[in-house]
């Protein structure tokens, strides 16, 4: 499988190369080069297999000769094997139409670990077989930056500087980064709220001088690794409701556009789903794209399901790519036009053949927490914010549907990205329940926590990693 930029410049690289450059040097994203497509006999075949056998099918046409379907089976064994859950990704049926797919049974309690987990495997077996090293930059809303931390502690080869929004992540979240003090970590708290920190990352990558210097890597699901570990899931869940024979549908709560994309390309493998739902809080910048074609950047509005608290989804470009024919040269200015302008409109063509799969809807957060009692209540199930809002949405998808007269077969499943546990304070609003971290997290409120706090300034980032890190 060969992989191509989005923006059509940079060189068309491998698995290997596609997983450790990340950002693609014409500032666009990976994307294979074509779709791999099962055939529903192939998917039926798929139907009772453990979840690591179902990865390694889903994943293989992806890596070409760098990972093989026993490298991949040992990579998925190790990494599911830390999960809480035997099932990895157990369904749980709400009512007669709704289920949730609980994808946090990770280490970090967010469903960042199904990808992470598996991605840090992989960068040290790149990097072991060819005895380079990797600086990882990224920038997290809390999760990814968590996860990634989790998953590439004292790995060798490897060293982190993850930017996230200070005092804009949950007390757990920032915890579960800053309580990590394995050498090859390292936090950065910017002034600033995520959008600076992720523009931070791309301008790093950017910068020819600073690029040049150090191997940069990322780990923020502009990867196209980390897109391809999530598709395993919507085929294990939908296997499970009765997949290729029967179709499915998900609701996703949506920030950077990475996990409902995934979605997107299991529908592009042959899977049948028949509607992705794209769940937004009020930072509704893929709502009003999907709904109205306006694709422009909002002010940030912090909520209380931050990570979905973003107003430019990196990972849409990815659709914008296919919705516009696969056109790098075309899309590349596009892209420079919204940098520019921060305003980009979806054709009114490109719009409707979105519409086909996609529909979308903003949740406000008085919706958000009545959908939380409205789980405890008539479930027993407590949810985090972000899956409330998934679950909001879906329960608006199905009641439009039903009102007209459309019936629909399709289950609808939720995507429960999060532990309730991670969003405490937001639950217990909600509901007046503080839901318990587990056992192996009990003490993490009173572990040491170490990190820095920096301007949202390029240079002075530029100048921390510089003092640290390992040039090439
Ligand atoms: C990252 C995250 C999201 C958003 O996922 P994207 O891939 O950025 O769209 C939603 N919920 C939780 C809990 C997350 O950590």
């Amino acid at each position: 499988m060969r992989y191509v930029s989005t923006r059509g410049q940079a060189p068309i690289l491998d698995f290997q190369g596609a997983t450790l450059a990340g950002l693609a040097s014409d500032g666009g994203l990976y994307v294979p080069e074509a779709w791999p497509r099962f055939s529903p006999a192939e998917i039926a075949a798929m139907a009772g297999l453990p979840y690591v056998e179902v990865a390694v099918r889903v994943c293989r046409p992806f890596t070409g000769d760098c990972l093989d379907e026993a490298a991949l089976r040992a990579i998925f064994t190790t990494a599911y094997g830390r999960f809480a859950h035997a099932a990895v990704v157990p369904l749980k049926q709400l009512d007669h139409r709704h289920f949730l797919a609980e994808i946090f049974h990770g280490p970090t309690l967010a469903f960042k670990d199904i990808a992470l987990q598996a991605l840090g495997l992989v960068f040290e077996r790149f990097l072991g077989a060819s005895g380079q090293h990797v600086t990882v930059i990224g920038a997290t809303s809390g999760d990814t930056g968590s996860a990634a931390i989790d998953a590439l502690a004292g790995r060798a080869g490897v060293e982190v500087y993850m930017l996230h929004p200070h005092g804009r992540v949950s007390a757990v979240q920032r915890r579960q980064m800053t309580t990590v003090l394995d050498g090859n970590i390292h936090n950065i708290a910017i002034e600033g709220n995520f959008d600076d920190a992720q523009a931070l990352v791309k301008a790093m990558f950017n910068d020819a001088a600073f690029a040049g210097r150090f191997p940069l890597a990322a780990v923020n699901s502009i990867n196209w690794a980390r897109l391809m570990f999530q598709i395993v899931y919507y085929f294990t869940t939908a296997l499970s409701l009765g997949a290729p024979h029967r179709a499915v549908a998900y609701a996703v709560p949506t920030g950077n556009f990475g996990d409902v994309f995934a979605g997107y390309v299991a529908a592009q493998m042959g899977l049948p789903i028949e509607r992705l739902v794209v769940a937004t809080n009020e930072n509704d910048i893929l709502h009003r794209a999907l709904s109205a074609g306006d694709y422009s950047q909002g002010v940030v509005r912090p909520t209380d399901a931050p990570s979905m608290d973003i107003q430019v989804s990196s990972n849409f470009e990815r659709l914008l790519f296919d919705l516009a024919g696969r056109d790098g040269a075309g899309l590349a200015a596009r892209m420079a036009e919204f940098e520019a302008t921060k305003q980009l409109r979806l054709p009114d063509d490109q719009r409707a053949a979105a519409a086909r799969l996609f529909t979308s809807a903003r949740v406000d957060s008085a919706e958000m927490a009545d959908t939380m009692r409205w789980a405890l209540a008539q479930t027993g199930e407590l949810l985090d914010p972000h899956t409330a809002i998934g679950l909001a949405a879906a329960r608006r998808q199905t009641e439009t549907a039903a009102a007209r007269r459309d019936p629909g077969t399709a289950p609808m499943i939720t995507l429960a990205t999060a532990h309730p546990a991670k969003f405490p304070a937001a639950v217990a609003a909600a509901t007046g329940i503080t839901p318990a971290l587990p056992a192996r997290l009990a003490d993490l409120m009173s572990r040491p926590e170490r990190y820095d706090v920096a301007p949202a300034q390029l240079q002075a980032i530029e100048a921390y990693i510089a003092q640290r890190a390992r040039p090439r």
